[in-house]
């Protein structure tokens, strides 16, 4: 039986999840990687209560995911952007997606990725088809995909 934590696993899998497999965090994740930075971005975008967000943000600052940056002074507001050890879940967040738009999205993907660069669908593998490039978090874009209808919720960008 696991454990309300699992803490005692010695697994990467376990401990990964352990950090990032709650629904929330992983959602905010994926919308700074969508280009959201501020609080009220990140609960406009997820409906999420304000004292669960507060929690997650820190959690997700206080473990090297994300870095909490001032962008004004007086009075002081700060935003929220991934740091190079957040910017790596790109890897597993692509997976997630590709998964899901194979078996869980029957009219199309909601979303595609694309190489900033030039265009190309990006594999999840994060290989370019069209020039080839294996690429960063930072060569990726986010677009609307054939399942993005008007119907659904829109896609955030
Ligand atoms: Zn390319």
């Amino acid at each position: 039986v696991l454990q309300r934590t699992y803490d005692d696993q010695n697994c990467s899998i376990a401990r990964t999840l352990e950090l990032v497999g709650e629904r929330w965090t992983l959602l905010i994740i994926r919308d700074a990687f969508l280009g959201l930075r501020r609080f009220e971005q990140f609960r406009e975008s997820l409906g999420i209560a304000r004292n669960v967000l507060t929690e997650r943000l820190q959690l997700l600052t206080d473990t090297g995911i994300l870095d909490r940056v001032r962008y004004q002074e007086r009075p002081d507001r700060y935003e929220y952007r991934l740091t190079e050890m957040g910017r790596e879940l790109s890897v597993p967040l692509m997976g997630l997606m590709h998964w899901g738009d194979r078996h869980l999205a029957p009219a199309g993907a909601p979303r595609v990725v694309l190489h900033s660069g030039c265009g190309g669908t990006v594999t999840e593998r994060h290989v370019c088809e069209e020039c080839g490039s294996l690429l960063d978090a930072r060569d990726l874009e986010a677009h609307r995909g054939p399942g993005a209808t008007a119907a659904a919720a829109p896609v955030s960008l």
